[in-house]
This record gives C-alpha cells, sequence and structure tokens, in this order.
C-alpha cells in the first residue's frame, strides 16, 4: 500500500495524521468499506481528499449542498489538488465532464440527485474511478435528523460499482441512525470509524430563559472574544443584534433573508473580528473557519441533539477556553412538540424521541456532557469538572405536591386558563376574573400560598410543560398532556432543579 504520509505533507501541510484520520485514510487506501463518524472539525474533508490524490482515478463525492461544495472546492483547489463541482450553477459542465473522463481529476463534486441519475451512471461507466465519497451520509436515513430521500438512491449505483471503494461520513449520528446508515450503503460493521465526540474546552450551561436578552448581554459581559447568539426567526437575529450593540461590543445580524452581499460582508466582518458577537439563525456557521470562537449562546431550543452538539461545536475549535450557554423556555418545548405534530405520522415517533432527548439534556441535575457524549455513544465520567452542573451542583427540591396543586387547579378550572392565571388561584390572590368565573369558591383556591410553595409554582409550571404533563392551546390556556396521568395516579415524583444563584455561578465562569 502507497505511503500516505509524504502526501500529508507536502500537499496538505500536515505534519501528522489527527485523531482516527489516519485509520481512516488507512482503510480506504485498502479499498474497504467505511463510515467514519467524526464530529465537525474533526477533518472529515481529508480523509477523502488525501485518498483522491494517491489513489489512481477520481474521488466523486456526493455532498448535499452547493455552497459548501463550492466551498470544498476553492479550499482543495488552493492546495493544488485537481478538484471540480458538478452542480445545476456550474456553467463548466461540459468541460468539467471532458477532464473527467480524461481522468484529470482528482475530486469530483455532485448533489445526490444528480449522482443518482442514469446519465451520471453512463458517465461513470466512462471514467476511471477510485472512490466514492458520500459526505453528509446522516441523510440516507430516515432515523437521521436530516433525512434526503435522494440519498436512497445511491445504493444502486454504488452497486453498480462493487470494486470502487466507498467512505460515508457524517458528524452526527446517533447509533440507531449508525446502524441504518450501515445497512443503507452497504458498509459492513466492522468498517465503522467513529472518532471521540469529547469537546474538555467547552463549558457547557443551560439555564431556563427568563429575559434572554439580559441574559445574553451578562454572558457578553462576563466573556471575551467573539461569539455567536443562535436565535430562531430571522427577525430575532435583527433585534437581539441591536439590542446587544449597547453592550459595547460590535455585534452583526445573519440570516438567509438578507441581502447576499450584506450577509457576505457581516460573516468577512465576524470571521476578521476578535470581539464581535454575531446574531445569527441556523444558517450561519456551515463551512466557516474561525478557530477562536469563545462563545455560542443559544436563545431558544436547537432542533436536536444532533444540532445543539454541531452549533456549540463552533465555540473553540483553537482549544481555549470556551462556552456554550442555552436558554430555553417551556414554550420552546410546547412549540416544538407542535410542529411535531405537524409532520408525517410515520416521522413523529422518531421527532419526538429526539425533543426527549433535548428535553433530558436541559432538565438534568447530573453532568451535561455525560448525557451529550452518552448520546453519541461515547463513554465519559460520571463528573467533567467543565459544565453548570459539575462546577455549581445544583440543588434538588421535591415539588411533587406543588405540581399535583398545580394540575388540579388547571382542571377545576377547566384547562382553558393560562399560567399566570392559574398560579393566581394558587396563591389565592383574589381579582375580578377569578371572582366572575367563581374560581374563589373552588378548594384549590389558596392551596398553595406558602412562601416556600409559591416560589415553587412558576418552576412548575415549566417543568411540567416540559414533561408533557401540560400542553398550551393556541391561546396560552393549559390544558393536560399524557404526562399528567404519571403524576397525578402513579406517584411520579417531579423535583425541581434550583439552579445556583449568580454570583456563584459567575466565578465558574470561562474566565480568560
Ligand atoms: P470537518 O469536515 O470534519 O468539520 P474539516 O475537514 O473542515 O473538518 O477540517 C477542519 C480543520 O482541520 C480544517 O481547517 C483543516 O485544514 C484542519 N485539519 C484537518 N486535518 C488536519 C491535520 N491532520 N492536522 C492539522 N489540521 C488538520
Ligand atoms: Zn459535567
Amino acid at each position: 500500500m502507497i505511503d500516505p504520509l509524504p502526501v500529508l505533507q507536502s500537499t496538505f501541510g500536515f505534519p501528522a495524521f489527527r485523531g482516527v484520520q489516519g485509520a481512516v485514510v488507512e482503510r480506504v487506501l485498502a479499498g474497504e468499506r467505511t463510515l467514519a463518524v467524526m464530529p465537525t472539525g474533526a477533518g472529515k474533508s481529508l480523509c477523502y481528499q488525501l485518498p483522491s490524490v494517491v489513489l489512481e482515478g477520481t474521488c466523486v463525492v456526493v455532498s448535499p449542498l452547493i455552497a459548501l461544495m463550492h466551498d470544498q472546492l476553492r479550499a482543495a483547489t488552493a492546495i493544488g489538488i485537481r478538484a471540480a463541482t458538478l452542480t445545476s450553477v456550474d456553467t463548466d459542465q461540459a468541460e468539467t465532464i471532458a477532464r473527467f473522463r480524461r481522468g484529470e481529476l482528482d475530486l469530483l463534486y455532485v448533489a445526490p440527485e444528480r449522482a443518482s441519475s442514469g446519465a451520471f451512471r453512463d458517465l461513470l461507466t466512462r471514467a476511471p474511478l477510485g472512490l466514492f465519497a458520500i459526505d453528509e451520509a446522516h441523510c440516507v436515513s430516515e432515523w437521521g435528523h436530516d433525512f434526503r430521500p435522494d440519498y436512497r438512491l445511491l445504493r444502486p449505483l454504488l452497486d453498480a460499482f462493487p470494486d470502487v471503494p466507498r467512505l460515508a461520513l457524517t458528524a452526527t449520528a446517533d447509533a440507531v441512525t449508525r446502524a441504518d446508515i450501515l445497512e443503507q450503503l452497504g458498509i459492513p460493521h466492522e468498517g465503522m470509524i467513529v472518532a471521540g465526540f469529547d469537546r474538555p474546552n467547552i463549558q457547557y450551561r443551560i439555564s431556563p430563559k427568563d429575559n434572554a436578552t439580559r441574559q445574553i448581554a451578562d454572558l457578553i459581559a462576563e466573556t471575551p472574544g467573539a461569539g455567536i447568539v443562535y436565535l430562531q426567526s430571522r427577525a430575532g437575529t435583527e433585534k437581539m443584534a441591536e439590542a446587544l450593540a449597547k453592550t459595547g461590543r460590535p455585534t452583526r445580524a445573519y440570516h438567509a433573508g438578507l441581502d447576499p452581499h450584506v450577509r457576505a460582508k457581516n460573516q468577512a466582518d465576524f470571521v476578521a473580528s476578535e470581539d464581535m458577537v454575531m446574531c445569527a439563525t441556523v444558517a450561519f456557521g456551515m463551512g466557516i473557519d474561525k478557530p477562536d470562537v469563545r462563545f455560542v449562546a443559544h436563545a431558544g431550543l436547537p432542533k436536536s441533539i444532533e444540532s445543539y452538539y454541531q452549533e456549540t461545536g463552533r465555540a473553540g475549535r483553537d482549544g481555549d477556553p470556551a462556552v456554550a450557554h442555552l436558554f430555553w423556555g417551556a414554550e420552546d418545548f410546547a412549540r416544538a412538540r407542535q410542529r411535531i405534530g405537524e409532520v408525517e405520522p410515520a416521522r413523529q415517533p422518531g421527532e419526538r424521541q429526539r425533543l426527549a432527548a433535548l428535553g433530558a439534556l436541559a432538565e438534568t441535575a447530573g453532568c451535561r456532557r455525560r448525557i451529550l457524549l452518552k448520546h453519541f455513544g461515547d463513554e465519559s465520567p460520571e463528573n467533567c469538572g467543565n459544565c453548570d452542573n459539575c462546577l455549581n451542583p445544583p440543588a434538588a427540591v421535591d415539588a411533587t405536591e406543588v405540581a399535583r396543586k398545580f394540575l388540579s387547579a388547571v382542571f377545576r378550572t377547566g384547562q382553558s386558563f393560562g399560567a399566570g392565571y392559574i398560579e393566581q388561584i394558587l396563591i389565592g390572590q383574589s381579582n375580578e376574573r377569578s371572582l366572575m368565573n367563581g374560581h374563589e369558591a373552588l378548594a384549590v383556591f389558596g392551596i398553595a400560598s406558602s412562601p416556600e410553595e409559591a416560589a415553587l409554582i412558576k418552576p412548575v409550571g415549566r417543568a411540567l410543560l416540559l414533561r408533557d404533563a401540560l400542553r398550551a392551546n393556541d391561546f396560552g390556556g393549559l390544558e393536560f398532556g399524557p404526562g399528567a396521568r404519571g403524576i397525578l395516579k402513579e406517584g411520579e415524583q417531579v423535583a425541581l432543579i434550583v439552579p445556583p444563584k449568580r454570583e456563584r455561578r459567575r466565578r465558574g465562569g470561562a474566565g480568560s
């Protein structure tokens, strides 16, 4: 077998392989089918780019996003790799096809819908092939978080060239998805190579949201350096950028609705800056090479643990301390549940599982990193020493009694009032509405009026929404969800996590 090291050094300018890269490249050069599961930033591209230079014939790379392909193309061309893309926006398609047929390409990037077409298969029979690389391979699985039906059509193409080695790559795949990728792409189990997912320099913090703008301004104040704030709406990014500008730090907004020139300028400004705060939708981040991002904040729930890992993973790529802080609200979970109700029925159980995993991460009193890594099949110690819960162990309060009272107040008032009203009823705060409704005569009126219990009502409401024991209707009215029964009838406990006070948290900050 050819020794890849001289090429690693001469073409790529790296002294050595990183992590599992060497193992992956070795399998590929030996012609063996492989699935590489490597976190973002671990250097997946090298795993097929290096073989593409070493192997005879072209490496055909299937990639789901044209923008991503063009980034890759630029980077590969810059170091002298003979690469091309074959996409609908390329005007040089005829020339690319000619070069491909003459064996003058190391890398050819195509989208899955083209790769699976008959015309492309014909083309492959007339060109020298060295390797199939399937990037973002989780797209092949319905279990994955980003299923693309076109990926399913790749298998017949791969099987038409059984002697060409295949390398699937993904950053984000839980155990079920991984097994499915192997199955769907015809890769044997021993062909899976998983890199460590831990990012020890990232400090994970998760808190309930009360005033996200203020909370993020506080985070910025204690965290020097560039950072990203992820928001759920385009308008939200602009509002946040404006609000955070008052902290004195330079800010920019980024979302798909911005003029492309503005977007590119904002991105370039961010990459060049040492203290800028980028307020963005998740459209921001892919393919951006900025190693010194010091914090990533989420002002709302990410789509899944996979997205959370990927988005927070943009912090601290240089290995220096960085913070990832997620602020969630019960309404985020309610909205996510509602959205799940709207997807096709077959996909709902998977989506629900994904949301429950996020809920567990948000709700835990234990180590965040442990839950995160366990999701990716990584073992980790009980206590990582670098997440909010490990640094400042939260106290747990048994709130089961208050939770039951909350649920009965919702039930007695007819499952149509909002959290604020229920709180007033429980405390026994008389007002015109409760008087008019005759609710002051109910046994639940004032049933949680002691200061200790009253203090728990708000967080209990959040916890009940998070557990799907309560659901909010379109008007904010609360009604029972499937989780109510366990608490009311089956003795299920509700433990509340009391976050440590801010002063204490500050001491445990990234402090650089
Ligand atoms: P991924 O696709 O896994 O997110 P990339 O392929 O974009 O990661 O690589 C991330 C960064 O790591 C790039 O800047 C790349 O040049 C760098 N890199 C890759 N392999 C090595 C290596 N062996 N040594 C040093 N840097 C590397
Ligand atoms: Zn921890």
